[in-house]
């Protein structure tokens, strides 16, 4: 039998000076991994836990809690090492709600769809008011409404026209659209966008923490805005402050928009609209908590103090079961280390598991843990510095490397929806693409080719590419991700497809086993503020 199939990838032959090196990749390995993946597969039992015994996971909810003591006791069972939560420091307070109910009261009672805001309080049982519109886009705009609220319900912002559907609202890739990333566009003006990006944040920042305390102090029941998205989707993440000592605001809802929009026609047709709103939530703690994030490893043999990681966040928002967002990614993470255990892997580097925490609101725990465990920027001193997430923050001084930063060697990380992987984004680093090459090419077969150099962003690899450690995630078929589940309360069970988790948690087993094997480090890219390697 090959043991090492060598899958050599010419990056171009007319040019010998330019040729890789082989990346060797061992088939039986990969062959014993597909097998189990394939026809063993527990991803979906993972995945229904996730989904369907514990529900929706917002960070520091009791449920989250729940999902870090569950996912650890399937670890211990598969036989892991290392099995633990790790804090973070301070993220704020835990939530959760349990109903929400709206109706609009008169001769005829019709229920109205909506549902809350995450950290904004309930309404301590029913509450009636008369519904009033109010539109405040800057600071300025709620000095109109001062003495006009108290005892009202208010209707936030205005109809938005709907968008009639002109496309099939689920996605995969084809050729083209594979060929497509293969493009790199370069950054154009990219300290300008910043800039307008951080002046939003602070903006916005800024004028919700004074509408929450205008609209307590004017003594308003609650209030409501358009869902995010049409046909009938509720698309809701926070409201309020989860931060205590800060104002959490009046119960918030979002509602769909095609009830929304009705309320806004009556009260501009000067009709008297009356609404009943029941919220059950509450915050779980009084004070400020950390959060915690899951791992475990599978600890390597002779170079076990070197480490490959793979994660997924696992923590939701709140609405649905936080399925393909993400526990879509936390189970194909599980299912791989399960892979790993069952087929007698025996890598050389300590392989490392991480189901982080906070992701949604601002990679808060996966951050937290590479701050501590390999790198970070100093803090900064700078008040408005401070008061950004790190994502928009500027890098203050030299970065400062922990012990284990040179001992790190590649992280891969899943959240894109639960679509089948179709390849992997290079995040520019070019030394790493033939390495994925050879990688991906056993898995050709099941729909992964893809190598783009392009960066994709927004989730916790960036927590490590940020202190120019490697880090990765791959190319994900779509499906209805942008268009029915993201952030939405549809994100449940039934969106996913069980053969596309079975395929990503075989090749992230794979990626893993191979980067655990290979002779050297996986390559990293040069970074402003580090030397390079
Ligand atoms: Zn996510």
């Amino acid at each position: 039998m090959l043991k090492w199939g060598v899958l050599a990838v010419a990056l171009a032959v007319s040019n010998p000076a330019m040729a890789q090196r082989a990346e060797p990749v061992d088939l039986d390995m990969v062959s014993k991994i597909r097998q189990e993946a394939f026809h063993r597969s527990q991803v979906m039992d993972t995945f229904s836990h996730l989904t369907e015994s514990i529900g929706p996971r917002l960070t520091n909810s009791p449920a989250m809690a729940q999902a870090n003591a569950w996912t650890r006791g399937k670890f211990s069972e598969w036989g892991l090492s290392n099995v633990h939560d790790e804090a973070f420091d301070d993220f704020g307070r835990g939530w959760e709600f349990t109903s929400a109910r709206v109706e609009m009261l008169g001769e005829r009672v019709q229920p109205l769809h909506a549902l809350p805001k995450a950290w904004t309080p309930g309404t301590n049982g029913p509450v009636e008011g008369e519904l009033v519109q109010v539109d405040i886009k800057k600071l300025a705009d709620l000095e109109k409404y001062k003495g006009t609220l108290r005892g009202k319900i208010l209707l936030l912002g205005e109809a938005r026209e709907y968008k009639r559907g002109t496309e099939a609202d689920s996605h995969r890739h084809d050729a083209t659209s594979l060929e497509g990333l293969q493009e790199f566009t370069l950054p154009k003006n990219a300290a300008a966008e910043k800039e307008k990006r951080v002046k939003e944040y602070t903006e916005r920042q800024a004028l919700a923490k004074a509408t929450n305390a205008f609209f307590v102090e004017e003594g308003a029941l609650a209030a409501i805005s358009i869902s995010g998205w049409d046909n009938g989707i509720i698309r809701v993440a926070g409201g309020g402050s989860r931060r205590a000592g800060e104002s959490a605001g009046i119960p918030e809802l979002a509602m769909i928009s095609e009830h929304f929009n009705p309320l806004v026609r009556a009260l501009s047709n000067k009709q008297a609209v009356k609404l009943r709103v029941d919220v059950a939530a509450r915050f779980t703690d009084d004070s400020n908590q950390p959060g915690y994030n899951t791992l475990a490893e599978l600890r390597g043999s002779s170079k076990a103090d070197e480490v490959v990681m793979l994660g997924a966040h696992m923590d939701s928002w709140h609405t649905g079961t936080g399925a393909a967002d993400n526990a879509a990614g936390v189970a194909v993470m599980m299912e791989a280390m399960r892979i790993l255990k069952a087929v007698g892997a025996k890598p050389k580097r300590t392989i490392r598991v991480a189901l982080w925490s906070g992701e949604e609101q601002g990679l808060i725990g996966s951050q937290a843990y590479v701050a501590k465990h390999f790198a970070q920027f100093p803090e900064p001193t700078d008040p408005a510095q401070k008061a950004l997430p790190a994502s928009l923050r500027e890098p203050t001084g030299a970065l400062v490397k922990r012990r284990d930063y040179d001992k790190f060697s590649v992280y891969f990380n899943m959240d894109n929806g639960s679509g089948r992987f179709r390849g992997i984004y290079a995040q520019e680093n070019l030394a790493a693409m033939p390495v994925f090459e050879a990688w991906l090419k056993p898995f050709n077969d099941v729909g992964a080719t893809t190598v783009a150099s392009r960066n994709t962003g927004s989730t916790d690899h960036i927590s490590f590419d940020r202190v120019g450690l490697p880090g990765f995630q791959f190319i994900q078929d779509k499906l209805d991700y942008f268009s029915n589940v993201h952030h939405s309360h549809l994100d449940t069970w039934d969106h996913a497809e069980p053969e596309d988790l079975k395929q990503a948690a075989a090749i992230v087993a794979s990626f893993v086993y191979n980067a655990a094997t290979r002779d050297d480090l996986f390559p990293r890219k040069t970074q402003k503020g580090d030397g390079g390697d």
